[in-house]
């Protein structure tokens, strides 16, 4: 949405009080809030944004757009009018900060620079505007050099923090930065000015219009930033967005002991409790909060601290709640006794938060019970199912440290020191701990692969804890009895060193820290769905259970499971899966007492031979069927009939290969080894992907296909005549063309009739149906409709042979593919819409077109993705089949989905 004047083109600035919270995309989230904010009449400062389309037209061209210097100097001008000071003016200077802020928020990816405007002359000018407080103002002077090299000049930040250890030293053991009285800042500002020469090249700019030009220009290049750009891979947000820049008169918090700077959530937004929760810090600046830089003090203590502004800052939290409808994240600062709301956003919040807040607020009135569910991530729902340390172990064990618990979860993993470390680590599989004094944004990388994180230093906000809690991954931050010692590769607590690669197991739900590993166990939630009382007495059991209730009643989709197994048909149906939407039979071939008879079938010369290895399988196999249609009684069973190639039911050629020539040369008989490996080479595909598997093993194989009807008849007969009810699918799998099914159904169909008839029995329901895996059957899905009864999407095999993309191997290449953009998204987790959801979409409508009765479902791994259940939706398949773990998942993305359509709808009536 560009706002064009004919005259003088984009409108590329906006002041506070143009703005307002739904313009976050050429406003950026803070800036769309900070104009709602002011326009409430709250004490916001004085300020304007400029819009994201200023940032990507710069980055587009490398030049500030046509219009947008003019603009900034004149909406300068208006602010220094309505401040009565001019920007960095010697005597009574107007400070400002510059702040980024996109569309979407991304903690601590991008830069703000505090301060701006100081110089060697304002800097007199500040301290005569606090007072005569040159204390104030030489320490607000070295932060603003200190950011504005760091952010803006690219000065390595460790030359200032050291520097500033030096200064903090010679004052003491245990000395803080507000321990620097005037004369040390002096002279730490000349140092610092140095630091900045050497590294820039040049003096550090006087001229406070140049700062301004400079950070506003960082600011937009910190959009393309290492960071930024991770971050955005990592949560899906679009390159194209740009952030916007606020330039806002500066309010100081670190004028005293009254005043201070903090950061306050409305809800406590790790377990969801109705309690002010968050950090102040008194005598400080917005960056220390975050930083780590100094321990800060509770929220609640404020209240003793300063009542006035705490009673204000109180009010505030309350009246945002209720304007925004949720909980609310605000950045404030207290100059000398008056409260000033720097920034607000919906905050953000664990998992677990997510639900207890939803339901609080839906039992408080605040939503309605659709909003409610909106409220919900389904892709977060898994992590309340995520394990917590085992309680006996737990009483027992001896904690050799205490942090905040920053991010729910309990972890254990290997020591790392280096985000580097954890990542490769990681990506290897291998469970680490990354162990920290601080994190920072450049750490992400390594952040995002640990098992857990774990630092000595920082808050309830410090950039440790608000990652881990945005990604789900355990924390335990500012354990400062921890000692790291990184020349050693170790770290020390209470009297125990810890190496680098040993194991320690964090709680990252009461901040403890446990060296070894510690046994685990359910989650609250786990323990809930399996009907432990005081559990389910929690809240978080109760805002399960009604959203659950609500979300099946909203959906659509029907969900079932894949799951071949009595056992994991069990499980899918507690999490209430509705029925199986693909049991693979291959683990039927499995199993010792099956090799003997499974390899005779391979390896039958006769069809008589044959015949026996399938009297021998068919026993076993029908007695798995009962097991399952026990399990799934009244509840529609998939079963899909064989379609691995049968060479991964014999041994690997390379060690068989290996095996005889051994045993050759030391002079052992290898005589059956041999005969399997002559078999063995005989199965060799080059592509057994695309080789004899599915329905052309169901052709070659006479016999083979028709044991396994025979089973599963067999077992239902048994089922029925039990009392039960089984409902049987059967489901030929990689069709790619009509005659396929069409012959296989000819030769099928007589071997279920007959045993139905002989054991005079009536099944409630037989389906004959196929997989659509193959994109020719995709595109013929008119003609194959004609001989189905219902098709499920093997989105595996539909996407492997879509992109030509091996689903095997994709891991080789496909980061670099994320990178580069080549692909929004793992097209084996999320459906790719365009390509392979064009051919479901197609195969849906042309299927349905030619027989009405045709059931449609999805039985691909995308059935338990969030995203790819709304396009199921979408085109109107009439279930998902996902992992027993997932159906809950689906069941929420499913009832999401119903939902936003009907609010579509509704808008577009
Ligand atoms: C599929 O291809 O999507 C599918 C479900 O089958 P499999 O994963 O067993 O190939
Ligand atoms: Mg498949």
């Amino acid at each position: 949405m560009v706002t064009v004047d004919p005259k003088a083109g984009p409108k590329y600035i906006y002041r506070f009080t143009e703005g307002n919270a739904q313009m976050r995309e050429l406003l950026g989230g803070k800036g769309a809030n900070l104009a709602e904010m002011t326009n409430m009449g709250l004490h916001v400062p004085p300020g304007f944004t400029v819009t994201t389309e200023a940032c990507m037209a710069y980055l587009a061209s490398g030049k500030w757009p046509e219009g947008l210097e003019e603009d900034v100097e004149q909406h300068l001008r208006a602010l220094e009018s309505e401040m009565g000071k001019r920007l960095g003016e010697a005597d009574d200077p107007l400070l400002v900060s510059v702040r980024s802020g996109a569309k979407f928020s991304m903690p601590g990816m991008m830069d703000t620079v505090l301060n701006l405007g100081l110089n060697d002359e304002s800097v007199q000018g500040l301290a005569k505007q606090s007072g005569g407080d040159m204390r104030f103002a030489l320490d607000s002077y070295r932060r603003f050099v200190q950011m504005f090299g760091k952010i803006v000049m690219d000065v390595p930040s460790e030359t200032f923090e050291i520097k500033l250890d030096e200064y903090k030293k010679r004052k003491g053991q245990g000395a803080q930065d507000t321990d620097l009285d005037s004369a040390d800042l002096e002279a730490l500002l000349r140092d610092f000015r140095t630091i900045y020469r050497e590294h820039v090249g040049v003096e550090f700019p006087q001229e406070p219009r140049e700062q301004l030009r400079l950070a506003v220009e960082a600011v937009f290049k910190s959009w393309n930033g290492r960071r930024a750009r991770d971050y955005r891979r990592q949560n899906k947000i679009s390159d194209d967005l740009g952030t916007a820049v606020n330039v806002v008169a500066m309010v100081f918090g670190n004028r005293g002991m009254d005043s201070g700077t903090g950061v306050a959530f409305t809800r406590d937004p790790a377990t969801g409790e109705r309690i002010s929760y968050g950090d102040y810090l008194p005598n400080a600046q917005g960056e220390d909060v975050v930083a780590g830089i100094r321990n800060t003090l509770r929220l609640q203590e404020l209240a003793d601290l300063d009542p006035k502004s705490y009673g204000e800052l109180r009010q505030a939290m309350d009246t945002l709640e209720r304007h925004y409808g949720d909980m609310c994240d605000i950045e404030f600062t207290i100059e000398k006794g008056k409260l000033w709301i720097l920034q607000t956003r919906v905050g953000k919040r664990t998992a677990f938060a997510e639900w207890v807040i939803a339901y609080d607020m839906l039992e408080e009135g605040l939503v309605n019970e659709d909003e409610a569910l909106l409220r919900v991530d389904a892709n977060r729902l898994e992590q309340l199912f995520k394990p917590v340390i085992k309680a006996e172990v737990k009483a027992s064990a001896r904690s050799i440290a205490k942090g905040l618990n920053a991010s729910p979860g309990a972890a254990v993993g290997r020591v790392v020191f280096s985000a580097d470390e954890a990542e490769e680590q990681g990506q290897r599989g291998e469970p680490v701990i990354l162990v920290r004094r601080e994190t920072t944004p450049d750490d992400y990388h390594g952040m995002i692969r640990s098992q857990g994180i774990l630092t000595s230093a920082g808050g309830t906000n410090s950039h440790a804890a608000v990652v881990a809690r945005g990604e789900g991954i355990p924390a335990v931050c500012g354990a400062d009895g921890i000692k790291i010692d990184l020349p050693s590769r170790s770290f020390s607590a209470n009297g125990t060193t810890v190496g680098d690669g040993e194991f320690v197991t964090i709680d990252g739900f009461d901040g403890a820290v446990y060296v070894g590993r510690l046994e685990l166990e359910e989650s609250k939630l786990e323990r809930a769905r399996r009907g432990d009382e005081s559990a389910r007495k929690e809240r978080i059991w109760k805002a399960f259970e009604r959203f659950m209730g609500h979300a099946d009643s909203a959906r659509r989709l029907r969900v079932r499971a894949n799951a071949d197994t009595p056992e994991q048909a069990r499980n899918a149906r507690e999490r209430g899966a509705e029925g199986i939407g693909l049991c693979r039979t291959e683990h039927m071939f499995l199993g010792e007492e099956r090799v003997a008879a499974v390899r005779q079938m391979i390896f039958a010369s006769t069809r008589e031979e044959e015949e026996e290895a399938y009297a021998q399988l068919l026993p076993l196999q029908r007695d798995d069927f009962v097991g399952i249609f026990r399990a799934m009684d009244g509840l529609p069973v998939t079963v899909r009939l064989l379609d691995p190639p049968l060479h991964e039911f014999l041994p690997d050629l390379t060690s068989l290969a290996v095996e005889v020539a051994l045993g050759k040369e030391r002079g052992k008989d290898v005589s059956e080894q041999e005969r399997v490996l002559t078999k063995v080479r005989e199965l060799h595909e080059a592509n057994p992907m695309l080789g004899l598997r599915g329905v052309r093993l169901g052709i070659v194989k006479v016999g083979l296909y028709a044991m396994q009807v025979r089973a599963i008849l067999e077992a239902a007969c048994l089922v029925q005549k039990e009392g039960g009810d089984p409902k049987v699918e059967i489901m030929i799998p990689l069709v790619a063309t009509r005659e396929e099914l069409r012959q296989m159904r000819e030769e099928l169909e007589p071997v279920a009739r007959e045993i139905l008839n002989s054991e005079g029995v009536k099944l409630s329901h037989l389906e004959w149906g196929t997989m659509i895996e193959v994109p020719r059957a995709a595109v013929t899905a008119r003609e194959i409709a004609e001989v189905a009864e219902f098709f499920s999407f093997g989105t595996n095999d539909l996407t492997q042979m879509g992109f030509g993309f091996s689903r095997d191997d994709i891991g080789k290449f496909l980061s670099m593919y994320e990178q580069r953009r080549l692909l929004p998204a793992n097209p084996f987790v999320t459906i790719d819409r365009p390509g392979v959801g064009r051919l479901m979409r197609m195969a849906s409508e042309e299927g349905r077109g030619a027989n009405k009765e045709l059931h449609l479902g999805i039985c691909g791994e995308h059935g338990g993705d969030p995203a790819s259940v709304a396009f199921c939706h979408e085109i109107g398949l009439d279930y998902v089949s996902c992992s027993p773990f997932r159906v809950e998942t689906a069941r929420l993305a499913a009832a999401q989905a119903a939902l936003a359509d009907a609010t579509t709808s509704k808008r577009d009536v």
